[in-house]
């Protein structure tokens, strides 16, 4: 079994660094054809609009939705959580288009300029040996989560920060960015059944 992650943009590399340190096979994926060789996908931290744009230019829109209709698992971190959701939310309120994968409404740069970037401990549902460290750069949270939404992590104020739904898994944070592979191993984990 092989994940793969989109490359498009963003912080694509360091995923394929982490699934290769607990010895699960990773590619790039930048074309359709590709996607049909892996048996989940990581969208990854970047630039949202940037992603969704370059997506649509790839060609890559209809098999990625394809793929989420046949139960293949996706993983969006970050700006990659932004596409997977239903609903994305910008900072002017206004709507974002998106891949519209997962039941969750997100809010794109959430936490305001004075906390651009940040770090928290992490309780998150699933993962045994203590708290996950969170690294956040520019991130989103899930605003309203579906009913068929499980919520694995929330920060101390109530924002949720991870989440799934069935194979779906999106995270407000970079666990590519830390030296701990739990959350790789988990998605791993659904990817493998
Ligand atoms: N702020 C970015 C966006 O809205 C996401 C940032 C990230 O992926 N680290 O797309």
């Amino acid at each position: 079994m092989k994940i793969g992650v989109l490359a498009l943009q963003g912080a694509f590399i360091e995923h394929i660094q982490m699934f290769g340190k607990i010895g699960v096979e990773a590619v790039e994926i930048r074309l359709p054809g590709q996607l049909e060789r892996v048996g989940g996908l990581v969208i990854p931290g970047g630039e949202s609009t940037t992603m969704m744009k370059l997506m649509h230019d790839y060609g890559l829109i209809t098999p990625i939705k394809k793929m989420a209709a046949m139960q293949v698992p996706i993983w969006g971190t970050c700006a990659g959580m932004i596409c997977i959701a239903r609903m994305a939310i910008n900072p002017d309120s206004s709507a974002m288009q998106t891949l519209a994968l997962m039941d969750i409404t997100v809010r794109r740069n959430a936490f305001g300029r004075q906390v651009d970037s940040f770090e928290a401990e992490l309780p998150v549902t699933g993962l045994q040996g203590g708290p996950f460290h969170g690294v956040f750069i520019r991130a989103p949270y899930i605003e309203k989560a579906g009913g068929g939404v499980q919520v694995l992590a929330a920060l101390a104020d109530g924002e949720i920060v991870a989440a799934r739904q069935g194979n779906l898994l999106a995270t407000s944070f970079h666990p590519e960015l830390t030296g701990d592979p739990r959350i790789h191993s988990y998605f791993a984990g659904i990817a493998k059944g």
